[in-house]
């Protein structure tokens, strides 16, 4: 029983993953194809964690393993795999974050309207290729070019080096213009680190993807908008009527950073906060000592 349950997961698997692989290659005239493309990988990705789950006990194929009717979600069965006490952990964090989004991209792609950005989808689409492939020759003893025909995996990688050059075109450029490193970030459109920053161009060079920047003033270093953190509610405030007051700001004359800077930032109010409560605990004493002097003298 356990052999058939197994073997099906895994075949499955595969054979969404050739699928995904041939849609890939068609995208290059209809880019409608990349769309099935990645909803066919995320489809084999879920099925081959399901099968290497099944591996481990064939109860963590279910949703809940006290009550075994529902086979378990893609997103939970990585929390399942990434769970310390039970497998130590598969995926490094930066490639379990490639995964999350991918995903996200698949059930944005199958549950809402949505504008399909080539490069973003082609590049994700790639990562999380690499990361089966990876993941079936680690766990599952398995090389991709044992699933994928010959032909089909080598005009993959022919697309594949299409986007390298773009990226390598863009970095020529970079590197004509004397773009220095601290200017650039990583886009978030192609994932490619050639989103230039200089002069407020704030445009990606590989894919001319355009995005909000602003510059974090508690380390001077240019971040996107939307990831910027606000942190004003560590401020000691009082509302009346229409007017904030802020009693106590520790020193921050600004109210939002870089979301490298935001934990020092909070770890540092946090300090503060204790400082002057223990400065308030010792005059309180203080005074307490005073009041009790003058009551016996
Ligand atoms: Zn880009
Ligand atoms: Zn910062």
């Amino acid at each position: 029983m356990k052999e058939t349950i197994h073997l099906s997961l895994l075949q499955n698997s595969h054979s969404f993953l050739i699928e995904a692989a041939v849609k890939a290659v068609n995208s290059e005239n209809d880019i409608t194809q990349l769309q099935f493309a990645i909803i066919n990988l995320v489809q084999s990705l879920e099925l081959s964690l399901k099968s290497l789950l099944h591996e481990i006990h064939p109860l963590f194929v279910y949703d809940n393993i006290d009550s075994p009717k529902h086979t378990i979600s893609v997103s939970k069965a990585i929390d399942r795999l990434q769970n310390q006490d039970m497998h130590g952990g598969l995926f490094s964090q930066k490639d379990e974050k490639s995964l999350r989004k991918v995903i996200e991209l698949r059930n944005t792609m199958t549950h809402a309207d949505y504008t399909l950005s080539k490069q973003h989808a082609e590049a994700q689409f790639h990562k999380t290729f690499g990361l089966v492939a990876f993941f079936h020759h680690k766990y599952l003893k398995i090389e991709i070019e044992d699933i994928i025909p010959e032909d089909i995996l080598r005009s993959l990688i022919t697309r594949k080096e299409y986007y390298i050059e773009l990226i390598t075109m863009a970095r020529s450029r970079i590197e004509q213009e004397k773009i220095p490193e601290s200017d650039l970030l990583k886009c978030n459109n192609c994932l490619s680190v050639t989103f230039v920053t200089t002069e407020s161009k704030n445009v990606c060079y590989c894919c001319h993807h355009k995005d909000q920047v602003d510059i974090c003033i508690n380390c001077n270093n240019v971040t996107y908008s939307d990831d910027m953190k606000d942190f004003s509610d560590e401020f000691e405030t009082d509302y009346t009527d229409t007017i904030l007051i802020i009693h106590e700001n520790y020193d921050y004359e600004f109210y939002e950073s870089c979301k490298n800077c935001y934990p020092s930032i909070i770890e540092d109010i946090e300090c503060k906060r204790n400082e002057i409560h223990q400065q308030y605990l010792a005059q309180e004493w203080d005074w307490h000592l005073e009041n009790s002097r003058r009551e016996h003298f």
